[in-house]
């Protein structure tokens, strides 16, 4: 266990401090320090529990005593019985922060509002979505099946077909609770438990949902992917999710957007890069070849002496660019095929291409082939 510090320094009073001043101190200090008014912060949370804790022991006259006679080092046995949780002097601490704090959320008087648990919103639902990189370029209507939880619509997601206003909370379907504490009133709002929150209470089970309210369904549901989306990403449909408790908002649906993997064209961001294969005879000689775009084969030139590796651009060609103008490039990269199987014929007219042929064939004279490779490599 880590150094604990002295409950009196936490809390900034003097050992002979009354119960109020230490309670007035608390009060002063937990409010500062609260998680809630402290969000993300770490160190406040940890200063709010070990205030707390310090709080709970001086505040109880016998585990002050024993706080003062032994110190942290309270040995188990007669000294802690003054602890509230028995021998373990911290046991009760989660007890207090939540006696205070209510799961922690603030009690009415004490800090301001409370927080209300009314009807409860629907939860989020989700479905996948798959699309061709073409419709992923140029977006596309879709028509998805969602699996939806509806209420029930022969009893409005009441649960039963005939029904009376819940006699405990009045039809709110949630109760609030005023309690005194040390630290003042606390107010606490909970979900009602004889309606199970739905403000009303059911003399007919409804036969359609057997009296849940509820009903899975599944919803046809035609929706837009956008031009430009990209795999993994999720649109969002407000309302289109679960139903809540009546009265409350329904969730929201999720369509997570998957863009199958095309054969020709990979995807490189906003650029698109197709990779080509020509022979080495095109590639000597240049050619005209076919390059598969998004729109379809488009004609492209490939300069006599194109060597392995080069890139073509094709400026334009690429995707379209969400919620922005004008799309991205497509890179051509170049293969160059070399023969595997030779006739007779072939290998002879290769031999005496070679036989003619020296380093200037290759390097077009300007600097030796070496030299250019360096360049690619640089
Ligand atoms: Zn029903
Ligand atoms: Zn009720």
């Amino acid at each position: 266990m880590a150094t604990k510090r002295d409950y009196y320094e936490i809390l900034g009073v003097s050992r002979e401090a009354s119960d109020a001043e230490i309670k007035k101190s608390y009060r002063r200090l937990a409010r500062s320090h609260h998680p809630d008014a402290n969000p993300g912060d770490h160190e406040a949370e940890d200063r709010f529990k070990e205030l707390t804790e310090a709080y709970e022991v001086l505040s109880n006259p016998e585990a002050r005593r024993a706080y003062d006679t032994y110190g942290h080092q309270v040995p188990r046995g007669a000294g802690a019985a003054g602890y509230p949780g028995g021998g373990d002097p911290f046991g009760g601490f989660q007890d207090i922060f939540e006696a205070f704090f209510g799961d922690r959320s603030f009690g009415g008087s004490f800090f301001g509002a409370s927080t209300a648990q009314g009807p409860s919103r629907g939860s989020d639902a989700e479905v996948d979505v798959e699309v061709s990189l073409r419709e992923a370029a140029f977006g596309a209507d879709r028509e998805v099946n969602v699996q939806v939880v509806r209420n029930c619509g022969v009893c409005d997601g009441v649960g039963g077909t005939e029904s009376h206003v819940c006699p405990t909370c009045s039809g709110a379907g949630s109760v609030r609770t005023v309690r005194e504490s040390i630290l003042g009133q606390m107010v606490t709002t909970q979900a009602c438990s004889t309606c199970g929150g739905r403000g009303r209470v059911i003399d007919v089970v409804c036969d359609n949902c057997r009296g849940s309210g509820k009903i899975s369904e599944v919803e046809a549901r035609r929706l837009r992917v956008p031009e430009g989306i990209e795999s993994g990403m999720r649109l969002r449909i407000s309302g289109g999710g679960h139903a809540g408790d009546p009265g409350a908002a329904p969730g929201d649906l999720y369509v997570r957007i998957n863009v199958k993997e095309d054969q020709e064209l990979m995807r490189d961001g906003e650029d698109l890069i197709h990779r080509m294969r020509i022979s080495f005879v095109d590639a000597a000689l240049g050619a005209e070849v076919d390059v598969p775009t998004l729109e379809g084969p488009k004609q492209v030139r490939v300069d006599a002496g194109t060597q392995p590796g080069a890139t073509l651009t094709l400026r334009g060609d690429g995707m379209p660019r969400l919620r922005r103008r004008g799309r991205g490039d497509l890179k051509v990269l170049v293969d160059v095929m070399v023969p595997t199987r030779l006739t007779a014929e072939q290998r002879e007219l290769l031999e005496r291409f070679e036989s003619t042929s020296g380093e200037e064939t290759y390097n077009g004279g300007g600097g030796s082939f070496f030299d250019r490779l360096r360049g690619v490599f640089r």
